[in-house]
């Protein structure tokens, strides 16, 4: 089980607040959404959960420990993975080895071939498993970048703009992804612009506008928020 909570997030850069105590839980099994316009403080707020900024205020706090301070390593050593918003792919290595690498990573040792395949299947990139990653479509080199993650079994997962350039049945299964991997116990968080995918996954969505948390709530309290609808769903 694992229970990630941020609470009261300020990161100013050069006078300007990018989080302006900002903060959202998520659990085990859970699928936890993030929206909000460009430039909110979506994946500032992932950079410091992940331990990639330090903020000037706030607490990141991971199964009851303080992880404010802990460096990014320690962080996937307690079980978190994330990725980002641009791809970090290995560009000429082939999708199988991308998944192989990450799984060697995740101490997996002599497993990795066999860890590679079944993630291969879980994402559905098992028929362009040679390919090399650099030449994926959009959509599918982001199934990879999740598989990636997968393979080091975290238990909390942090995906930014993960379904970005996925056709309608691409992300129909990613849809089934997410569930699946939050069914296995994993606190998922997604941060999407693709309002369809976030309100039909999501048990919780926390909405950013200009570094501050302006609603949370179940997906269907938040399509009714006129807050919410007039300012948010209509630009993101
Ligand atoms: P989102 O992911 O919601 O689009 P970001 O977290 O990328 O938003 O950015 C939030 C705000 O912080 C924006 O105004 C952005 O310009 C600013 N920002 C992000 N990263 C930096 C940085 N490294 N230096 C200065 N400003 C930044
Ligand atoms: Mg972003």
């Amino acid at each position: 089980m694992a229970s990630l909570r941020a609470s009261g997030v300020t990161v100013v850069f050069g006078g300007k607040r990018a989080l302006d105590e900002a903060g959202f839980a998520a659990e085990s099994g859970g699928i936890t959404g993030l929206i909000g316009p460009n430039g909110a403080g979506k994946s500032t707020l992932f950079d410091v959960v992940s331990g990639l900024r330090r903020p000037q205020a706030g607490a990141v706090i991971l199964d009851g420990h303080d992880i404010t301070r802990a460096t990014p390593a320690r962080r996937a050593r307690r079980g978190m993975a994330r990725t980002f918003q641009r791809l970090e792919l290995f560009g000429r290595l082939s999708v199988r080895d991308n998944l192989r690498v990450a799984a060697e990573l995740g101490a997996r040792g002599r497993e990795s071939g066999r860890t590679a395949d079944r993630i291969l299947e879980r994402i559905g990139l098992a028929s362009h498993a040679d390919t090399a990653a650099d030449s994926l479509p959009t959509g599918a080199a982001r199934l990879l970048e999740v598989g990636r993650a997968l393979a080091g079994r975290p238990r909390v997962l942090l995906l930014d703009e993960p379904a970005a350039g996925q056709d309608a049945d691409e992300t129909r299964r990613f849809a089934a992804l997410l569930r699946d991997v939050a069914a296995d116990g994993c606190a998922v968080v997604l941060v999407e612009h693709d309002m369809g995918l976030v309100m039909s996954v999501c048990d919780q969505v926390y909405v950013l506008d200009l570094g501050k948390v302006v609603a949370s709530g179940p997906p269907e309290e938040i399509q009714q928020d006129q807050t919410v609808l007039t300012a948010y769903l209509g630009e993101v």
